[in-house]
């Protein structure tokens, strides 16, 4: 493509996605697309000859957008919110258009000395320490993963530089929570510790993990001979954003050893709030730490952010140090490809860079406030309704909730299909994308407000729905 046709259809391109932002919320939430249909409309061959661009804002409207499921709707309330603020759009446009690859500092010196800024202000903005440094990572799952690797590294005394795993005279042991995130067992289990040494620890009434437990597993543990080496404690769970006991959990893992790593992917966001960081007291003692900007705070999927006490250590289970790499500036700047598991990586510190510029510090914690506070209004109404309740308490955004009729009290499996067919008639009868969990051994509805147009309107829109829903079902 030359730039003359750049200019033009990129100036046409920018035009349709503020055009379609502008009434994102007129589409349908939730794709209707059906298995197949979007791949039926696509040729079986690929285009042979170039040229072929005049159509694409067409089939873009024809064929992709159709099968597009619009997470920045109003009316988005599954999963987690994944806001991508436009400034991020812009900046990810500008990351591609420059095409730097920012493995070695000398590959591109501004991507690698953006993202040492960058991180350095998101690690201000959710009240870390200095002794946190920080690397942008693509996902948690990614974060949570290397943590797990550094510190297996760690309690084995590097045997990856020898027999691996396979060598070692005792398994290695992994805690976390009932409630982890499934990223937590893949990673375990991809890092070689193998199920049977990932203990997932009972949680109490709010659904945070019990140290009192976590405390006797590792004794049995040391007892049966094995070696205890991790806790991933979550701060923000994904069903329910339960928060696991920080400082209990980081005194546990003093005494005995243990590599800390907090999972706070989604979480993490709301501590650029100073009167939510209690809910992650004891943080600065974690050896890792993930949270998303990805997710809440507006940076375009995908920017993780992975943070460290000990980064020589995770440079010396991560670097390679090939001659084919090697460059005169080694020694005086990061080169972040020794910091995590791809070499090459992209220039996504300017997504944070230009959403911090858009919308500044205040402007994330106004929304965040707004967020929590619709949240809360929701718990409210929920706490207030008969034949309604809350399943989990809701210190964030999401709120888990059930319909109980009183002809099924009691019945927690008429319970979970009645509120599994409430949740189907509304996303199938209504603007509003929400989803069911189980909760140990109950289905919630999870409500997870946070998209960046969600408004208290859409709030009290979606609670509307679902008591319609639920006096018809
Ligand atoms: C979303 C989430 C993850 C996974 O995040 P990815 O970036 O998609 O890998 C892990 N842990 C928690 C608590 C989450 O909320």
């Amino acid at each position: 493509m030359d730039t003359d046709q750049f200019r033009s259809l990129g100036h046409e391109l920018i035009e349709w996605i503020a055009a379609y932002r502008d009434h994102i919320g007129d589409y349908p939430v939730l794709s209707r697309s059906q298995p197949g249909e979007v791949a039926a409309l696509l040729p079986h061959e690929p285009p042979l000859r170039g040229g072929q661009m005049d159509d694409v804002i067409a089939d873009l409207e024809r064929i992709v957008l159709p099968g597009i499921t619009h997470w920045n709707h109003p009316g988005f309330f599954n999963f987690f919110p994944s806001n991508t603020d436009l400034s991020s759009v812009l900046a990810d446009l500008v990351s591609s258009g420059l095409g730097p690859q920012a493995m070695n500092w000398q590959t591109s010196p501004a991507a690698t000395e953006v993202e040492d800024v960058v991180m350095e202000w998101l690690r201000t903005m959710v009240g870390l320490p200095d002794s946190f440094s920080g690397v942008i990572a693509d996902t948690a799952s990614t974060s949570t993963f290397t943590a797990l690797l550094c510190a297996r590294e760690r309690t084995s005394g590097f045997s990856q530089n020898g027999g691996g795993l396979q060598a070692e005279r005792a398994p290695l042991v992994v805690y976390a929570s009932d409630q982890a995130h499934s990223s937590v067992q893949k990673g375990a289990l991809l890092a070689g510790f193998g199920a049977a040494h990932l203990r997932l620890i009972a949680t109490d009434d709010e659904h945070a993990l019990r140290p009192d437990l976590l405390e006797q597993a590792v004794e049995e543990d040391l007892a049966a001979g094995l070696r205890p080496c991790a806790v991933v404690a979550t701060v923000g769970t994904t069903v329910s954003t339960a928060l696991d006991p920080v400082a209990p959990i980081a005194d546990l893992c003093e005494r005995h050893g243990l590599w800390l790593h907090v999972d706070a992917a989604l979480a993490g966001t709301a501590m650029v709030c100073p009167e939510y960081r209690d809910m992650w007291r004891g943080v600065e003692r974690a050896d890792s730490l993930v949270l998303n900007p990805h997710k809440w705070m507006g940076t375009g999927f995908d920017l993780s952010a992975y943070y460290v006490r000990d980064p020589e250590h995770l440079v010396r289970v991560m670097s390679t140090d090939p001659s084919y790499l090697r460059t005169t500036q080694d020694g005086l700047v990061r080169n972040l490809r020794d910091w995590g598991i791809p070499l090459g990586r992209r220039f996504r510190a300017l997504k944070l860079w230009f959403l911090l510029r858009a919308e500044g510090v205040e402007g994330i914690r106004a929304r965040i406030r707004r967020d929590v506070g619709n949240a809360a209004w929701l718990a409210q109404q929920v706490d207030a309704a008969p034949d309604w309740e809350r399943l989990a308490p809701a210190p964030l955004q999401t709120v888990c909730l059930r319909h109980v009729p009183e002809r099924q009290a009691g019945d927690e499996a008429a319970l979970a299909a009645h509120n599994a067919a409430v949740v189907a008639r509304v996303v199938a009868g209504s603007d509003y994308y929400l989803g069911t969990a189980d909760l140990k051994g109950r289905l919630v509805v999870r409500v997870s407000v946070g998209s960046q147009p969600t408004e208290r309107e859409h709030v009290a829109g979606v609670w509307e729905a679902l008591q319609q829903a639920a006096a018809l079902t």
